[in-house]
């Protein structure tokens, strides 16, 4: 076996570095285990962007609902000129250069290029995982783990409990592949959005579309004349199923195509388009969640649960693209409404007692995902996987037992949200 770490924690997109980083800066010796060959998940692999609502309206003042490391990545990007002036839009160059320093800054060690390939586990405990490389295969230990694959690809490998997709059949929310245009009319685009979509709809009719995805949905972009289109949609392929997927990305780039010649021969602003790019990979937005400790649910969102081990909030919608085909739920939370996310969804309720899921894999109902998986929530759970896995490695204790009052302590202390308790509370407590 390499060597032995204190934590390691396995997928570097937000959710990993921010885990990696709080862990490092709590005195942890932290190793990252990424498959790309950069730092941002999501983000930089599968092209996704803007980040959705990280702030709210909080006794009549604009709070940052997602604050703590999502705060300090918004700001570094800032510094950088990375960051749009509707500070929703990044660019996801500068954002690998972000991560990249933060981790080093932290004393991170990286992996990059590495496949998390399987986990050695005795009696309830990940002794090592191992990855494979250009060296080949490797071992590595570490006294405590931290799935952020988004996948939960670690919590399945050390045999916990999971769920996938929606309880009713098991599909997952659609997968798309994301893409640019060059040398658009971007604010001819934006004006014609109703006229657009009514052609598209009427081209869907004929069959000329066959993409289900019932609008183009379109965002703006760091750079003049670039259009960010976040709107192929591919319904009823598992995202952990190797030919599902691969059969999701080539039909992700044919539905790319479709888009293109539409709008370039149909829609005034398109005329002299080009394909500019579309992602490494295509993007999952639901895959594996983890069975743990607590499972949040639709409910917990729509009664806007402050829990007893509340680690951060969120107020983003609750959006679900239709795993079927067509349409697109949306529950909009108001603005001083938000909900909070309980340690227990971290915390595997089988498998292995020296792991937490973090990000998009915790334990959440398919609703409830919708909502907290997006990327400034994923950058706090990030944090707060990382202390708390520090704080199991200097306790000596497991998942389930690490002391929550000190960790949500060490959050606010490092400018997390937490949320604050009303009084028109819904009373809720935990064991
Ligand atoms: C199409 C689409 C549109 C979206 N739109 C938005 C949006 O507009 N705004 C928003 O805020 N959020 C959006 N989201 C949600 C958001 O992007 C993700 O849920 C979020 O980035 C998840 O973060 P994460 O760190 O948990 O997982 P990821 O970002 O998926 O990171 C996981 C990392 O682990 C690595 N990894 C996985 N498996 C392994 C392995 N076995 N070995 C080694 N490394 C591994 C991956 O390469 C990756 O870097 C969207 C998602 C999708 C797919």
């Amino acid at each position: 076996m390499n060597m032995k770490y204190d934590v390691i924690v396995a997928g570097g997109g937000l959710t990993g570095v921010a885990a990696a980083v709080s862990a490092a800066r709590q005195g942890m010796k932290v190793l990252m285990i990424e498959k790309s060959g950069f730092l941002g998940g999501a983000a930089c692999n599968c092209l996704v962007n803007p980040f959705m609502v990280y702030t709210g309206e909080i006794d009549g003042k604009t709070k940052m609902i997602s604050d703590g490391i999502f705060r300090e990545i918004l700001d570094k990007l800032q510094v950088l000129d990375g960051l749009h002036r509707n500070k929703v839009t990044f660019n996801e160059e500068i954002l690998k250069v972000v991560l990249d320093n933060m981790c080093i800054e932290a004393g991170v060690d990286i992996l990059f290029h590495s496949y998390l390939s399987g986990a050695v586990c005795k009696d309830g405990i990940i002794e090592s995982v191992s990855v494979v490389n250009k060296s080949g295969t490797q071992s590595y230990g570490a006294k405590f783990f931290v799935d952020a694959t988004g996948d939960a690809d670690l919590a399945a490998m050390a045999g916990c409990a999971y769920q996938i997709g929606r309880e009713s059949d098991g599909l997952c929310q659609p997968m798309t592949l994301c893409f640019r245009l060059s040398e658009v009319d971007v604010d001819t685009a934006f004006r014609n959005h109703d006229k657009i979509n009514a052609l598209y709809a009427q081209f869907q009719k004929e069959d000329k579309i066959t993409n289900p995805r019932e609008n183009v949905l379109k965002f703006v972009h760091m750079s003049d004349g670039v259009l960010h289109l976040n709107s192929t949609r591919i319904v009823r392929k598992s995202p952990i199923n190797a030919k599902d997927l691969s059969d999701s990305e080539t039909e992700g780039r044919r539905q790319m195509m479709e888009l293109f010649t539409f709008l370039k021969e149909n829609c005034e602003g398109f005329e002299n388009a080009q394909i500019l790019s579309s992602a490494a990979e295509i993007g999952v937005r639901e895959s594996r969640m983890i069975k743990g400790k607590y499972t949040i649910t639709e409910q917990d969102l729509l009664d806007l649960t402050v829990f007893d081990d509340a680690i951060t909030a969120c107020r983003y919608s609750i959006d679900i693209h239709s795993p079927d085909g067509t349409g697109t739920y949306m529950h909009e939370f108001k603005p001083d409404e938000y909900y909070t996310i309980p340690y227990r969804c971290f915390v595997p309720s089988s498998g292995a007692e020296n792991l937490l899921a973090a990000g998009r894999c915790i334990s959440a109902t398919h609703e409830a995902q919708s909502s907290l998986r997006t990327m400034p929530t994923c950058a706090c759970m990030g944090q707060a996987a990382g202390i708390a896995a520090a704080l199991a490695v200097q306790g000596g204790v497991s998942a389930a037992n690490v002391d929550v009052k000190k960790l949500r302590k060490i959050l606010q202390d490092n400018n997390a949200f937490i949320g604050e308790k009303r009084s028109n509370e819904k009373k809720e407590t935990y064991q």
